[in-house]
Parts: C-alpha cells; structure tokens; sequence
C-alpha cells in the first residue's frame, strides 16, 4: 500500500518515520532519503538508510540483473556526439546541421535527452506527440523530426549495448517489478524528496503492491506558490495514496519565525510586528558579507549564548563563498565545511596539460611550450630543476628550437630526469586513441615518482603537510581518472576513436574539473556549512541565510535554446512533460522556505549588491510579511578596541595609521598578517605589487612579446586588471543572455558591416541607389542575425524583437551618413577587417633594446589617392581625444601598421584614424596628423596629444607618432618589468574586468569624508 504523509513547512516527518522503521526488523525496512546528510542522520539514529540509486540497484540485483552497466554523463556525450555525427552523415539534419560539432550544442542535446528519458516518453511517444503538435512552422517541424531521430538512435545504442543511463536503470527497475515476486522489505519509507520523476514514481508505485510504502511529501494545499515543485508528484501520488493525516512535531519557534514559514507565499498573509528572531543585513561585498556573518558567530560563540553546533551558514552554491573556510580559520571558528579545490587548478594536472600542449607545436611556439613547463615550481621537485636556471636560459636566448633548448638546460643544469621525461614526452603522438594517450602520461606521471619525492621533502621538513597532500591527492585523483577515461571512452564507442592531442588533453581537463580534491579533514563538530539546496529536514537555532541577491538567490536559469519553455508548454499539453527555467524557480522558493524553517530561535538574511546584481526578490517578500522589519546596513569593523581576528586588528590599525604598533604586532609573522591591510600599505607581493624578481621574471616570460592594442591598453587602463587577465588568464565568461549586451551588438554589427563594405570597396555610394542599398544592407543583417543566433550568440528571449528593430535603426543611420561621407568626400574604402602581426606581416617595434611584436584587425582602411586613413567601429564608448597616446593606443597604433603595412608598399602615407560611432550614427573622435590639415575631410577631425599637465602638442606626421607611441610604450613596459601591478583604474572600472571580484579596490579606498567607498 502506498500511504502519503504530507509535512508542512517547518514539520518533520524524520521522527516518525524513525520509530516506525525502529519498531521492525532491521533487515525488513528500508529509509530512502534525499541527501546524504539525512542518510547519515538515520544511520546514526540505527535505521537502515540509503539513497534512491542504491534501492533501484538493490531491486535489479533482487531480480537477479546485478551486472548492469550503468555509463557516465561523459559517456552519454560520446554516445550522442557520434549518433549526431552519423545522422549528419546521411543529411539526416539539416535544421541542426551548423550545430553538430560544437561542443554546447553536444551538452544541450544530451541534457534535452536526458530529460526526455527522464519524463519516461518512449521514442514513439515523442515522436507521436511532435506529429500532433499544431500551429508548428516547417523549420520547427524539421526540428522536432531530427530531435525525435536522435532520442531514438540514442535508445536504441543503450539497448543494442546493454548499457544504461539513470533514467535506463530506475525503467528497468521498475519494469523488473511487475512481476509479484517477493521483496526482502516490509515497509520502505521516502524522506526528504519533494518531487520524484516519471521512473521513480513508477518505481514507487511498483513497490507499493508488494509491500508498505510510505512517502513524506513537503506539501499544503492552500500554498500553491510555495509548492508548485511538488505540485506534479503530489497529484500522481494521490491518484493511487491513502492520504495520512497524522500531527507531526515541529520544534519551538520563536513568534516571527512561527510567522514567517506559515505565511510566506500564503495569499492570506497579514503583517505582524517583528521580533528579535529575524533580521535583514546589508553589506559593502561578499567577503564583507561573510565577515560580518562571522563576527556576528564568534560573538555569541564567546558569550556562550548558543553552541557552535546549533548554528548554520546557508549559502545557495558553495562556489560562489569559496573564501568561507579560510575565514572560519582567521576568526578561530570551527566549522563543519570542507577544504576542497577542483583537481583542474591543481599544479600536478598544470603540468601535465603544459606537457601535452606542446606536443603539436613546432618551433618557437614549440621552445616557448618547454619553456612555460619547465618553470612551474612544481618541476623543483618532480625534476629537481633549479627552474630559475632555465628561467634564465629561456629569457636571454631567443630559442626557436625546442630541442637546443632542452638539450642546453640539461646541459647546465645535469637534471637527468628531464632527459627521462622529454624521451618520454617524445613518445606521444599527436593523434592517438585516448587509451594510448592514458597509458603514456600514466608512465610519465609513474616515472617521476611525485609522490615519494615529496613525501621525502616533507620528512625532512621542507614542504608542508599540505603541501604534500595536495600533491599526494592530485596525483592519485589524476591517476584514477588516467585509468577510467578510457573506460568512458569504451562505453560510449569511441575506444578506437582516433583524436588529436588539443581533443584529449581538452577531454581530460574537462573530467578533472568534476573531480574535487579534499585538502583538510571535514570537522564533524562546529558550525554548518551548508548549500540551501541541501536542507530538508534541517533544524538549528540560528541561520544565517548569505547571498540572497538577484540571479544567484533565486538562481538565474537560461531557457533552452534547443526548446523554448513556452515550446515545452505546448509539449507538456501534449504529454511530454520537459522542465522549463521556471521550474528553477519554483525549486528555489523550497530552498529558501528550507533555509527559514531550519532556524527555531534567529534568522539573519544577508546580501550586498553591485552594478551587476541587485537584492533578491525574497528580501521584499520577507519584508511585506511584517509591518517593522528593517534592513540593517553592516559597515565593516574599523576600531582596533573591537577587533575580532588578527587580521581585523591589523587591518584597523593600517587604516588608523598606528604603523608603530602594527609593526610590534606583525614581527616576525609577515604572512600570517591580515591581507586587506598589506592591500592599503602596498606590500611587497600583495595588490598587484610583485617585488620578487624572480616573480618579475615569470609573470614577465607570461606576458611576452606579442602585444594587441587591447592588451597594452588594459595595462594602462588597470595593471591588476591586466595581471588578471593576462597572466592569470581570467576571462569574464558570456553567455547568452536575454538581452544583448555590447560585446554581441558589436561582434553582431562588425560582421555585417564587413560583409556590406567588402562588396562595395573603392566604391562611392549615391543616395540614388538607396532603396536598393538599404534592401542589400537589411539582408545582410537578417542573414547575420539568424546566423548568430542559430552558433548561440544571441538568444531569443523576450526583449529578441526589440533588440533587432534598435540595431536595424543603427543601420539605417548609418547607411544615411555613410553615403553623405562618400558623396561629399573623396575617401573609398579599400579593405576591411585587415589582420597585422602575422607570417609577412609582423609589425616589430624596438623599444629600449627589447623587441616587442604587434598585432591587430583593422576594421577599415579607405584611400583618396595616395592618402590612407583607418576606420574602427564602435558600439559602445569612443575613446576621447585627450585619451589618444595615453589610456588610447588602439588609434596610433593601427595608424602606424596600416602606414607600415599597405600605405608604404603603395607609395602613399596614413593622414590619421578615426572611430564610427554605431550608436550615433556618425564618424567621431577622428584624428587627422597636423601636417595633413589641407587634406579635405567630410567630418571633423583633432591633430594634438595631452601630455600629463593637459598641455596640447600637435602630432605632427607619422615620425611624431611612432616617437610618441615608443616613449609611451616604453614607460608601460617598464612598469610592467618592475612588477608594478597595482588596481588603479584610469577611468574608472571596466564594466567586463574579470579582477571585479576579487581586486577590493571600492572598499579599500577610502573616500574623502574617511568613509568606505560606498554606493
Ligand atoms: S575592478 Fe577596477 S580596480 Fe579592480 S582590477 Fe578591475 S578595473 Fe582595476
């Protein structure tokens, strides 16, 4: 019998269902919960409990199918990459033809096939559904024919392999429980699960007829809005569960709290007055937000107001408050929370991505590829190598031989293991299978004896515990996945699957970013930690709920782009029930409600905002439920008297200026100190300084000697933002997203007009023709707009049309001034989008005896006789004329490669450059060198640079230029050889700055009132 035991929120159904399950025999009972903390909490209570996947495996091994192969989520991408592949072969898809073999669109299909499997739908029902699906366009028709073709070649290979994925095992789970053979159990009982799939209710319902079942669902009718993730299974269980209606306890709270988790969502919600039981803090930042979480803890840790076991820490995804462990530490708070890093970043696996790069490359790329491997520090104890040495070799000798260079630092430095591993490394080739690409960098990684060596170094003192563990872990994490990959590769049908080097090292980074490495010991006593998507049946005094701001609490979900959700609407009507990014939201208001029913006696909600992010919605709806509560603003802790960690005293004392007792207090313990106050003082190796030379060096053979015009300008813009960037290689990531953002309107409006100008080059463009011109323009963008959309660039989300009605306005604009430009002047363009800095067309500056290369895209060259002048198009900001030689170097830049380049070798001469403004429609900012002023222009154009004290000084011709241009790159690459890295933004921060996180420039910068900066 299937009995149905509805917990409304702030109840608990684990009490009951423990005695029940205690009541009978051990063997013949069976808890399922949601989560391995409640498994455990069971466990501990001497229940037998596990986990669903574990009950389906224990049904099939019942039933006599214990050898069932269950695949990888790597696995099923491989299996679906080659169906794609195969279908593409035979034209079987021309409406996802473009997308095949782009790695987001192999991610989304599987995801969309999974989720089918997981509604249960067999091929023929979805295909039946796709058929009776009305009001579909052709293109959409073609779309569901290929995507029910794919679900359907994807069964197929499972069942012709006998191989499953999680939807295949729980179907075959409950299929092997139609029969009435008896089960081991008496009574199983659900907890935790406030929804379950198509299989797992059909698993459920199959158990029921063989023995009791119980289920404890969190729902109330009367809260639609709270529990529409439970709406579904609620319904499906009903149609077959006797409803149990029995009192659940549910712990003591206090009034608010009471209040708050019965009537949030509640549409009879009245206002109460709060109490001290909740409480809305606002702060400057993240690390702001968690310290003043912890402070707030150690206070009443130290007061022995409540045991650190009784409070938790709530966060929705733990990668978002990284920092927390290291900040329980700094504050001496114990804490349930474990130090964990991905095995990707991990030096060990650095190395080996370094190795495996190198082995495509040739020549230079090929000695620079070496050189890069054998300066990581890791190669002091792998190796032995003084790696300053070859630091050294790499820098004052121009290799373009990899050979001559290894062969000249084993030379000097006598490192017979470098000779090992380079007749090693020789021996990968650069298409292999990836089981021979396993097996060799298994002997490379066994070679050098990693392990031993650094165990050996930690016995004599000279690494650290964690140091040693944190390379004894990765190689054995990295070992363990050298050794499955090709499992992977078998199950899916790529075992003889040739690939390249880039592809495997590529597939191999991606599985070590799912691997996490565990570098301290979890503390089973001290304050929890927890992500809020973990906290069914959770119970503490006091919570603190961090991060609730917009996008990350509710978390943001892109809709698919493969089907829509008001596709998967239409679907739904038709019986495929697919998930749609609502349902992320419907998911997120049960872990909030989670989040507040797990305190009993305080609630604290936090959150910051920045430019990005503003507060959660859930902060309003807290807000409305009483008629006094007030959001408290949290400055940070400044008096040295209230200090509650070093670092907090430290940090106050530099900002008071008291260097005398700061300098007592820091003797002797100058990495111990607080991080935020070496920020203020400028330390040596913090904020962007780097003092050491050997660090100079480093980050200096990181930098190079290729420069783009970005690149120098992101120097001179912010250096901590170009060390981040640049060295550390952080990119902002984009992703599609609803609107548009300027990155896609410029990419988007760069091709079109590329495509547009390309065919009307030396060309002069009438307002006669502008009917026709216009009609060729439009069809253009169109073309590139839909293009651009089917790559993913652009998503159609609501705001699709308006966004192309306002570019499609630029274009016209643009279309009117770009003939009133060449009917009134003489200038045609002659090229678009011309590269420099490659093959024949390296352009090379000597600066200060350093060679330095530069390369670049030219948006548009025009010419008027034997005068040249460059074009850039800009859908954003156009630099000002005071910037240009300073923060700009964009504009002399190109000026000096396309004189150099295409000007010089038709006998003419660059007269300047100027900038399209896409937004206004209009050339602006143009530059035009003094001694050309005679030339005629149809726009208007400056001839001067702004030195330091805002003095004019014409720029002459292209001699002054490049002058100019060397004394200004000169200075940067100074600063830069001197390890000056500093956040100074020049003109304020870069909307897209990867460094916004973490450079703590607005907080450590103290206005002019000596307040924080704050917005
Ligand atoms: S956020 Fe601003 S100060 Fe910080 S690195 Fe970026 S640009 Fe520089």
């Amino acid at each position: 019998m299937l009995h149905l035991l509805c917990v409304p929120a702030g109840s608990s159904a684990s009490e009951f269902f423990f005695t029940k399950a205690m009541q009978r025999e051990y063997g013949r009972t069976m808890l399922v919960a949601s989560s391995t903390n409640l498994v455990q909490k069971a466990r501990m209570r001497g229940v037998n409990a596990v986990n669903f996947d574990y009950l389906a495996n224990e049904v099939l091994r019942q039933r006599g199918r214990a050898r069932v192969r269950r695949i990888s989520r790597r696995a099923q991408e491989l299996i679906v990459g080659n169906i794609l592949q195969s279908l593409q072969e035979k034209g079987r898809l021309p409406y996802f033809a473009k997308l095949v073999g782009k790695k987001g669109f192999l991610r989304s299909v599987t995801s969309l096939l999974d989720q089918l499997g997981s509604c249960g739908v067999t091929p023929d029902e979805i295909a039946n559904a796709f058929l009776h699906w009305d009001g579909r366009s052709g293109a959409y028709r073609q779309k569901d024919q290929e995507t029910a073709e794919l679900y359907r070649e994807y069964i197929r290979y499972l069942i012709e392999h006998n191989v499953h994925d999680v939807a295949g095992m729980y179907r075959l789970a409950a299929e092997e429980l139609k029969t009435d053979d008896a089960l081991p159990w008496d009574t199983l009982f659900f907890m935790g699960f406030y929804q379950f799939d198509a299989w797992q209710l059909a698993i459920l319902r199959s158990l029921s007829r063989l023995c009791d079942v119980w289920v404890a669902l969190p729902y109330e009718a009367g809260r639609p809005d709270l529990y529409g993730a439970t709406e579904f299974t609620y319904g499906d269980l009903m149609q077959q569960a006797v409803l149990e209606h029995i009192e659940l306890p549910a712990p003591g709270r206090i009034a608010s709290l009471q209040h708050l988790i019965k009537t949030l969502r509640s549409a009879e919600a009245k206002p109460v007055p709060a109490d001290a039981g909740i409480e809305i803090w606002q702060t400057d930042d993240r690390i702001e937000e968690m310290r003043t979480v912890l402070r707030d803890i150690k206070q009443l840790l130290r007061k022995q107001n409540v045991k650190a076991e009784e409070v938790a820490v709530v966060v929705r995804r733990m990668e978002d408050y990284s920092g927390l462990r290291a900040l329980c530490d700094e504050y001496g708070i114990p804490a349930q929370l474990r130090g964990s890093a991905s095995l990707a970043a991990n030096p060990v696996f650095r190395c080996i991505v370094l190795l495996l790069s190198s082995i495509p490359l040739h020549g230079r790329e090929k000695a620079e590829s070496w050189s890069d491997l054998l300066t990581q520090p890791l190669q002091r104890i792998a190796l032995g190598l003084p790696i300053q040495t070859a630091a050294e070799m790499a820098k004052v000798h121009y290799y373009t031989d990899y050979k001559t260079f290894l062969t000249d630092v084993i030379r000097k430095t006598d490192c017979s293991a470098l000779q090992t591993m380079w007749e090693a490394v020789e021996e990968i080739e650069p298409e292999a299978t990836v089981q021979e690409y396993c097996e060799k960098v298994l002997g490379i990684i066994s070679a050098t004896e990693l392990k031993g060596k650094a165990g050996k170094l930690y016995k004599e003192g000279k690494i650290t515990l964690a140091g040693f563990k944190n390379i004894a872990c990765a190689q054995d994490a990295l070992t363990s996945l050298l050794q499955n990959l090709p499992q992977e590769y078998l199950a899916g049908g790529c075992e003889h699957k040739i690939i390249t080097c880039a592809d495997f090292t590529e597939a191999l980074t991606e599985e070590a970013e799912k691997v996490s490495l565990t570098l301290q010991p979890e503390n089973q006593e001290g304050i929890a930690v927890l992500s809020a998507v973990n906290l069914e049946e959770a119970a503490f005094k006091q919570v603190y709920v961090l991060g609730l701001r917009e996008y990350e609490f509710p978390r943001f979900k892109n809709e698919s782009w493969i089907y829509s959700d008001s596709e998967r609407a239409d679907l739904a009507a038709l019986g495929v029930a697919l998930p749609s990014s609502a349902d992320g939201y419907r998911e997120d208001i049960r872990f909030f409600g989670n989040a507040c029913a797990a305190a009993s006696e305080r609630l604290v909600l936090t959150f910051f905002t920045d430019e990005d992010q503003g507060v959660s919605p859930y902060i309003a709806e807290v807000e409305s439920l009483f008629t006094d509560l007030k959001i408290q603003i949290k400055k940070p802790e400044r008096e040295s008297n209230t200090s509650l960690s070093r670092v907090e005293l430290e940090l106050a004392l530099a900002r008071t200026g008291q260097t005398a007792f700061l300098q007592q207090l820091t003797e002797g313990s100058a990495e111990a100190g607080s991080s935020d106050r070496k920020r203020i003082e400028n330390t040596a190796g913090w904020n962007g300084n780097l003092a050491d030379p050997a660090l100079q060096s480093l980050v200096g053979q990181q930098i190079g000697n290729r420069f783009s015009a970005s690149k120098l300008e992101t120097y001179r813009g912010c250096p901590f933002q170009f060390l981040v960037s640049y060295v550390w290689q952080q990119q902002p990531m984009e992703e599609a997203e609803e609107d548009m953002d300027s990155m896609q309107r410029g990419s988007l409006l760069h091709e079109v007009l590329e495509i547009f100008i390309s065919r009307h080059l030396r060309e002069t463009l009438q307002a006669a023709r502008w009917e026709e011109l216009w009609q060729e323009l439009d069809t253009i963008f169109s073309n590139t707009w839909h293009a651009f959309a089917e790559q993913g660039r652009l998503y159609a989300g609501d705001f699709w049309e308006h966004d192309q009605e306002q570019l499609r306005l630029l274009l016209r604009q643009w279309l009117r001034k770009e003939i009133y430009y060449s009917e009134t002047g003489a200038m045609r363009p002659i090229s678009t989008e011309r590269e420099f800095g490659r093959g024949a067309d390296q352009l090379l500056l000597e600066i200060e005896g350093r060679q330095i290369f530069l390369n670049g895209k030219i948006d548009r060259i025009d010419q008027a006789g034997n005068a040249f002048y460059i074009t850039d198009y800009k859908s954003g900001q156009v630099p000002k004329k005071a910037e240009f030689l300073d923060t700009n170097l964009q504009l002399p830049l190109y000026i000096l490669a396309a004189d150099r380049l295409v000007a010089a070798k038709e006998g003419g001469a660059v007269i300047g450059g100027g900038y399209y403004a896409m937004k206004d429609g209009e050339r602006k900012e143009s530059f035009l060198f003094a001694d050309a002023r005679d030339k005629s222009l149809p726009w208007q154009t400056y001839s001067e640079m702004t030195d330091a004290d805002g003095t004019k000084i014409p720029v002459t011709n292209i001699t002054v230029l490049q002058d100019e241009l060397k004394q200004v790159l000169g200075d940067t690459l100074r600063s830069m050889e001197q390890g000056n890295f500093q956040p100074a933004p020049s003109g304020g921060c870069d909307a897209y700055c990867p460094a916004a996180k973490i450079c703590r420039c607005r907080l450590l910068k103290p206005d002019q009132d000596g307040e924080e900066g704050h917005e």
